[in-house]
């Protein structure tokens, strides 16, 4: 049976962590780390996940706030909030929480981050650097918490064949380029990828971010391999579930991120990793 991946824990040390530093930080420097995160409209998952980005910022003693805006927010009045974040001394960190209502284009925003505040690392000049391997000012937080828990758990990643399902710009494509640049040889599939199993079967580390409940079955994992499972569904029970099949899965891999618990409290960690790292930057 595969080695369970505790992200939960993992979190938990870091955000402890962090939590010393800032109290260590108050005695040298005139203020906190600050974290703003913009929500747009009503989405209710959204508005469950900025509820727990603010719990943990607040926990570990950064100075955060949520600015909550309409749904009928115009281009220009959402515009106007990222420039005066911008000009903040106050504020290190600056998220747009996505997805925006539909007449809002995600670009037109995250672009405008300053990319020293781009909490996220959506904004070109850090994908760019991404792309380049050169240091972004931040890495986005899931790929970047998905790499620190392979290296908490010693999954080797250079010269492994590292298989990526999804093509996302918030996971999948990030966390491929973050392998790449630790030496993995890495394959991207996606919905128009033909024998999807061929390919996840030659896989030492195989990560799905599709959305897609039980996708991921046994017959596709090679024996001993780590699987980072980043989705996260609903059910119509309420539970939440990953895209792999857990308990097929598990017998198979050598190590395995549970939903929840996995990758998710790792996103949340990165995130406030991100934002001291900012903090740091200034
Ligand atoms: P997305 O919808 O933007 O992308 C899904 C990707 O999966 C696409 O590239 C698509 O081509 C691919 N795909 C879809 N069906 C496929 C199939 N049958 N075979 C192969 N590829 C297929 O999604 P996203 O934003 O990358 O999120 C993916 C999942 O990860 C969602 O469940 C989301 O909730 C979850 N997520 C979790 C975290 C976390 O912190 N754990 C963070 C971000 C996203």
């Amino acid at each position: 049976m595969a080695t369970i991946i505790d992200g939960k824990a993992s979190a938990d040390k870091i955000l402890e962590n962090i939590k010393q530093k800032v109290s260590e930080l108050e005695k040298s420097r005139d203020r906190k780390p600050g974290l703003s995160v913009i929500l747009v409209g009503e989405d209710s998952a959204s508005s469950v996940y900025v509820k727990n980005k603010e719990k943990k910022a607040n926990y570990v003693g950064f100075n955060s706030s949520v600015y909550k805006l309409p749904e009928t927010t115009t281009k220009d009045e959402l515009l106007a909030l990222i420039e005066k974040l911008n000009k903040d001394d106050a504020v290190d960190g600056i998220l747009l929480q996505l997805p925006l209502p539909k007449h809002l284009n995600p670009s037109d925003f995250l672009d405008k981050i300053d990319p020293k505040k781009d909490v996220d690392g959506f904004h070109p000049v850090n994908s760019g650097r991404l792309l380049n391997n050169e240091k972004p000012y931040a890495v986005p937080c899931t790929p970047k918490g998905i790499i620190r828990l392979l290296e908490e758990y010693n999954i080797q990643i250079e010269g492994k064949n590292a298989v990526v399902i999804g093509r996302s710009n918030i996971v999948g494509k990030p966390v491929s380029m973050l392998l790449l640049n630790k030496n993995a040889t890495v394959t991207v599939a996606h919905s128009k990828t033909k024998n999807l199993s061929e390919i996840t079967k030659k896989a030492d580390i195989l990560i799905s971010a599709t959305g897609h409940a039980g996708m991921v079955t046994a017959d596709m994992v090679k024996k001993g391999a780590a699987v980072i499972d980043v989705g996260i569904i609903r059910g119509n029970d309420g539970k939440l579930r990953g895209d792999a099949d857990f308990d097929t899965v598990k017998d198979i891999a050598g190590a395995i991120t549970p939903v929840p618990g996995g990758v998710g409290p790792m996103t949340i960690a990165m995130l406030i990793t991100n934002t001291l790292e900012l903090y740091m930057l200034r």
